[in-house]
């Protein structure tokens, strides 16, 4: 039996330094904006060469309270891809603004900068892109067009910890980068957690105050804030995991290669290109007869998932927002992909089991 994934696994070589970590909160006493929280968010910041990070309580509320520090009209539309996953398009309409769909690459998986400027309108202020799968977005185009349009840019790092693009890591090209800390993610806490890159002060500010009731004085609220603070025990745990996120996107690196070297081209693989360090968040392929393909290897004790099976126009939540719009190359990533196991904690002979029982399909 190899899962998918398995959580108790992946954080059983941490565990130790856990409960340090877990000790140390609980003797000082102090759960919510203490320490903890400012060691780790200079530690992420560091990592990125960034100026600030702010932890938040989530990578949803990440994208809500970035695009929130941009203070915008209303109704401002903002561009992201036709194939990420749900909480970038929700964090959108959170802020009662207009998420603007552009489809996706069909190597890449990330949104194609060549559509993008036929989508920009005069209400167009922010270019949300997701660098999905652990694979970073085409950034040289996209930057010319933040340019060229003046537009915001705000990036969904969530699959991303770690991932460059020429050498730049993501999360380091725009305003913001948003990052989600949930467990599965390359950089997983042990509950949910999240936070957000920036390098300017006022941004970060503006972050700080929003997380906390809009309070920068306690008891004094200066704008319509929320709770959507990183608590100091998740902030403690990712401090402790934080030292390891390379050599953990190596492992899967390592994993992805087997992948890349062994599976015979019935199945389409993702691109590699020398420009990229992709972190593997996700390691997808594609086939025609996906779901035919998924039970085989469930019936071999492959556990696989699909990343996703309904895009997000194709929700119901979202009928009246897409309502007639169409993005075929989306449908098409959605109706073929299926993601192997390719995880921390498995182990190179585990991957070459899956190549086995792939070759033999
Ligand atoms: C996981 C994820 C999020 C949301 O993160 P949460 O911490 O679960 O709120 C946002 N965008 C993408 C692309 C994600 O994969």
């Amino acid at each position: 039996m190899i899962p998918y994934e398995n959580l108790k696994r992946l954080n059983e070589p941490f565990e130790a330094e856990y409960k340090t970590a877990f000790n140390a909160v609980l003797e000082k006493g102090h759960y919510i904006l203490g320490h903890k929280l400012e060691l780790f968010e200079q530690e992420f910041a560091a990592y990125h060469s960034a100026k600030y990070c702010v932890g938040i309580s989530n990578g949803l509320d990440a994208i809500i309270l970035a695009l929130k520090a941009l203070d915008l009209p209303a109704g401002s539309e903002v561009i992201v891809p036709a194939n990420t996953y749900i909480a970038t398009v929700l964090a959108v309409i959170a802020c009662n603004l207009t998420p603007v769909m552009v489809d996706p690459d069909i190597n890449t998986y990330n949104i194609d900068p060549a559509k993008i400027e036929q989508a920009i309108t005069p209400k167009t202020k922010v270019l949300l892109v997701v660098h999905l799968y652990g694979k970073m977005c085409d950034m040289d185009p996209i930057m010319q067009l933040k340019q060229k349009h003046g537009l915001y840019l705000i990036e969904d790092c969530a699959q991303a910890h770690g991932a460059t693009y020429k050498g730049k890591l993501a999360g380091t090209f725009g305003e913001f980068g948003a990052f989600s800390f949930y467990p599965t993610k390359n950089l997983g806490a042990l509950g949910d957690a999240g936070g957000v890159i920036c390098n300017t002060e006022a941004h970060r500010d503006s972050l700080m105050q929003l997380r906390n009731y809009g309070s920068s004085r306690k008891y004094y609220n200066d704008v319509v804030g929320y709770n959507n603070r990183l608590d100091e025990m998740q902030a403690a745990f990712l401090s402790v995991k934080l030292p390891h996120l390379n050599r953990m996107n190596a492992q899967r690196n390592k994993l992805a290669d087997l992948y890349l070297a062994n599976l015979p081209s019935k199945y389409i693989l993702p691109a590699k290109n020398k420009d990229y360090y992709d972190v593997y968040h996700i390691f997808n392929i594609r086939y025609p007869q996906r779901d035919a393909l998924q039970q085989y290897l469930q019936d071999k004790g492959i556990g696989t998932v699909i990343h996703y099976p309904v895009p997000p126009h194709r929700q119901k939540a979202m009928a009246d927002i897409f309502a007639g719009q169409e993005f075929p190359i989306a449908d098409e990533i959605h109706n073929t992909t299926l993601s192997l196991p390719c995880s921390f904690c498995h182990t190179e002979s585990e991957i070459m089991e899956v190549i086995n029982v792939l070759n033999n399909y």
